[in-house]
C-alpha cells in the first residue's frame, strides 16, 4: 500500500512521512477514525514508507522487497493484534490470539483494508461473539519483541482497536509501548478513543484520520472495489464518508433491507397509536441474528433519525437520504414533535451500549419501542 493508493487526509500522510524523512518517529501512535474510513491502509503506507529502500517524493517505491513484503502483509518484521474470540474456524482447547487467525485476517485485509468491526468478526467465525484482546495476545507480543528482528528497518506492533484490549493485558504491555527496544514501534487504530485505557492512550502520538470526502469515496468504490460509476455515486452520498460503510451497504443489501422493515413497521405503528404492532417490532429487533447486527440497527435506526431531522428542517437534499428514504421518512417528519430525533437519538444510542455491554436483547429492544412509542 502506497500513499497515493489511499484519496485524501493529506496532512496526515504528510506529518507520517515528515516524521519518516527525519528520522524522529514517534514509537507508539494512535490513529482515530469513523470506521472503515481508512486508518489501517494510512498505517500500512506509513510502514511501508519507513522501510522502503527507494523513497521517492514522499511515497514509498512500491517495488523494492519491503516495500512487497509488507504489502502483501508477510513482512516479518511487522505483527498484528486484533480482538479476537473462539469461535468456529479454531478448535474449542485452544485459547485464541491473533495469530491463530492471520491467515484470515491477511485474506480480508488484502481484499479490503476498509473493512468494518462485523465484518472482521465474520471473516473470523466469531459472529455474534464480541472479540477482545487478553492477556495471551499481551504475552504473545511481548515474546515477540523478545527475539531480534529479522530484518535491520523498523519493526512494528499495528493493534487494530486497542479499545478490546482488557486491563489485564495492557498493564502487561504498557512498559513496552512506553519504551520499546531500538526501531520497534506501535501503530493502533482506535474507533473509540474514549474507551481506550488511559495507561496506554497516554503514551501514544495521536492522529485524527478524517472521513472522506464523497468524490473520494466514489472514487475509492470505482476504481479499487470496481463499482459501477452510478452505484458508486449513490452509497457514497449515503456513506458518511467511509469506504467500509459505502462497501458493506452495497454488498448487505439484505441487511439494509431487514433493517428497512423493521424500522417501518415500528414507525408505523408509532404513528397510529398501535402499541401492539410497535412492540412486535421490538420483538424483530432482538431477533436479529448478532449482536453485531442488532448494534447494526440502532445504528441503521439513528441514521434515519437524523434524516428525518434534516427532512423536518427543510435540508432533504443535504441529509445524504435517496429518493425513496425521502419519500418513506417524510411522512414521519412531518407528523413527529420537535423533541422526537433529539431524544430517540439517544434512546438508540444507549440501546446500542447496552448490548453491546450484553444486557438480554428483549428487553434492551422492548424498553426502546415504549420510549420511542411515547415520545412521537
Ligand atoms: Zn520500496
Amino acid at each position: 500500500m502506497r500513499f497515493a493508493d489511499i484519496p485524501g487526509n493529506d496532512d496526515v500522510k504528510r506529518a507520517l512521512s515528515g516524521m519518516a524523512d527525519s528520522g524522529r518517529v514517534a514509537h507508539a501512535m494512535l490513529f482515530y477514525e469513523n470506521e472503515g474510513c481508512g486508518a489501517l491502509p494510512l498505517v500500512l503506507a506509513f510502514f511501508q514508507y519507513l522501510n522502503c529502500q527507494d523513497r521517492r517524493d514522499g511515497d514509498s517505491c512500491g517495488e523494492c522487497p519491503s516495500c512487497r513484503q509488507i504489502s502483501k502483509l508477510i513482512y516479518p518484521d511487522m505483527y498484528f493484534v486484533f480482538p479476537v474470540n473462539s469461535g468456529t474456524r479454531v478448535s474449542s482447547s485452544e485459547k485464541p490470539v491473533s495469530d491463530t487467525y492471520l491467515k484470515y485476517w491477511r485474506e480480508l485485509v488484502l481484499a479490503d483494508p476498509y473493512f468494518l468491526e462485523s465484518e472482521l468478526y465474520s471473516e473470523l467465525g466469531i459472529e455474534g461473539k464480541a472479540g477482545n484482546i487478553a492477556v495471551a495476545e499481551a504475552k504473545s507480543v511481548l515474546e515477540k519483541l523478545s527475539l531480534s528482528p529479522v530484518g535491520s528497518g523498523y519493526r512494528a506492533v499495528v493493534i487494530w482497536l486497542p479499545e478490546k484490549m482488557n486491563a489485564e493485558a495492557a498493564n502487561r504491555l504498557l512498559k513496552i509501548v512506553e519504551e520499546p527496544p531500538e526501531k520497534t514501534l506501535f501503530l493502533m487504530v482506535t474507533h473509540a478513543p474514549e474507551k481506550v485505557l488511559q495507561t496506554i492512550f497516554s503514551r501514544c502520538q495521536s492522529f485524527r484520520v478524517l472521513p472522506m470526502d464523497k468524490e473520494e469515496v466514489a472514487q475509492t468504490l470505482q476504481t479499487r472495489f470496481s463499482v459501477s460509476a452510478e452505484q458508486a455515486r449513490v452509497y457514497a452520498n449515503v456513506s458518511g464518508g467511509s469506504v467500509g460503510a459505502a462497501l458493506t451497504m452495497i454488498g448487505d443489501r439484505a441487511d439494509y433491507d431487514e433493517y428497512m422493515s423493521i424500522f417501518e413497521k415500528l414507525m408505523q405503528a408509532v404513528r397510529s397509536k398501535d402499541l401492539l404492532t410497535a412492540l412486535e417490532a421490538g420483538e424483530d429487533m432482538s431477533a436479529l441474528k448478532s449482536r453485531e447486527k442488532q448494534k447494526g440497527f440502532c445504528a441503521f435506526a439513528e441514521d434515519c433519525i437524523r434524516k428525518v431531522y434534516m427532512i423536518r428542517h427543510g435540508m432533504a437534499s443535504v441529509s445524504n437520504a435517496t429518493e425513496d428514504e425521502i419519500q418513506l421518512l417524510s411522512g414521519l417528519a412531518a407528523g413527529s414533535r420537535d423533541v422526537f430525533c433529539d431524544r430517540v437519538a439517544g434512546y438508540l444510542d444507549s440501546a446500542a451500549a447496552q448490548i453491546d455491554r450484553n444486557v438480554n436483547a428483549k428487553i434492551v429492544f422492548c424498553d426502546l419501542v415504549n420510549r420511542i412509542f411515547m415520545t412521537y
